[in-house]
């Protein structure tokens, strides 16, 4: 097989090691009889692969003691909605920073439930820019101060993250996890899809710091409470067992390859290979403050739209897919998330740089 060159936003590349592991391991795992993805989640066969992974997780992204850390369903959207059902007290407001269209639907969501202050509204400058980490401070009455750490649309990151003392900082990092460090001390919670960075879609990763809970609301369902799901570390229900399988097997992948900081190495460096085509030439052009560039999304622009499709078109002659903007914002896009090998990212780069000489 030749691999397509994979640029897709999510689902999104996994490394190819992990992909032949899942195959080879997919009718017999482990010289077991059976599949992983037949086996009970209350018996030996998952959960020791489950607990494997959550201790693989936390030594990695170094989670301390006092967060929990499981997997839930329904996507990070889910959490739109339980993040302000369960800490979005009455008489206060949730801080909102909406530097795009997912922190933005994570606030239209919590205006259903509660009082938000959008602390911060990047649609002025059509989200081409954050407000500075060290001048973010929460309001008085603030039940939580909520960000994006990166925005895979608008494909814009944060570089560092603001200090909010008493007020639980939250974060939707579905789209950079694991691309660099991150001090999780400073939040009260992380929260992502897995199918970005992470593994097959499915699965949603959720740290919480123990704490959090005292803030509860204590009037909800089973499943939309926390808490139900930090006393029984995620195995409340039936987890999304095949999308653990392949995280655990990713997280073995980033450990050989560096950690996260051999990712963030790798993330530097192959940005910095198409933000260079970008910035050495008038033909492409990226909206994005160049402070608040995304290491995972780089969006650009070329003079024209019909520019833009033939672009796309002849790109996805080459072997290359997912060049195209998502559709809400138009232009275009190359994600370059962990398992994006550089070359790929070099090929696309040398076809920028061709696709300019035949048509600036
Ligand atoms: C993809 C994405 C989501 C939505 O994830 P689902 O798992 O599809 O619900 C939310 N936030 C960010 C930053 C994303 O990139």
């Amino acid at each position: 097989m030749e691999r397509k060159k994979n640029f897709f936003a999510g689902p999104s590349v996994l490394p190819v090691e992990v992909l032949e592991q899942l195959r080879d391991q997919m009718v017999e795992y482990d010289n077991k009889g059976l599949s992983m993805i037949e086996a009970s989640h209350r018996g030996g066969l998952f959960e020791d692969m489950y607990d494997e992974c959550l201790a693989l997780f936390r030594e990695l992204l170094r989670v301390p003691e006092d967060y929990d850390l499981y997997f839930l369903g329904g996507g990070a959207t889910l959490q739109f909605s339980m993040i302000p059902m369960n800490f979005l007290r009455p008489d206060t407001v949730a801080d909102y920073i909406k530097s795009g269209s997912w922190a933005g639907k994570a606030a239209s969501d919590a205006e259903k439930i509660g009082k938000v202050n959008y602390y911060y509204d990047g649609s002025a400058n059509h989200f081409s820019s954050l407000p500075k980490a060290s001048e973010v401070k929460p309001s008085k009455n603030s039940s939580y101060l909520y960000l994006c750490s990166n925005e895979t649309i608008g494909g814009i990151e944060w570089q560092d993250f603001p200090d909010t003392g008493d007020v639980p900082l939250i974060a939707d990092m579905s789209s950079d996890i694991f691309s660099r460090p991150v001090p999780v001390e400073k939040f009260s919670m992380i929260y992502g899809g897995v199918q970005k960075n992470l593994g097959p879609a499915g699965a949603t990763f959720i740290i919480m710091k123990k704490s959090l809970l005292e803030r509860q609301n204590p009037n909800l369902t089973s499943y939309l409470d926390y808490s139900t799901h930090s006393k029984n570390k995620g195995l409340f229900n039936t987890p999304p067992v095949f999308s653990i399988w392949g995280v655990k097997l990713v997280l073995d992948w980033i450990k050989k390859n560096g950690g996260v900081e051999g990712m963030h190495k790798r993330a530097v460096e192959k940005s910095a290979i198409i933000y260079d085509v970008i910035d050495g030439s008038s033909f492409f052009r990226s909206p994005v403050d160049p402070t608040f560039r995304s290491r995972m999304n780089i969006v650009f622009r070329l003079p024209s739209e019909d520019l833009e499709k033939k672009f796309v078109s002849e790109a996805t002659k080459e072997g290359m897919l997912g060049l195209k903007g998502h559709r809400s914002v138009g232009g275009l896009r190359s994600s370059l998330y962990n398992a994006l090998p550089k070359e790929d990212v070099l090929y696309l780069a040398q076809f920028m740089k061709d696709f300019e000489r035949k048509n600036g």
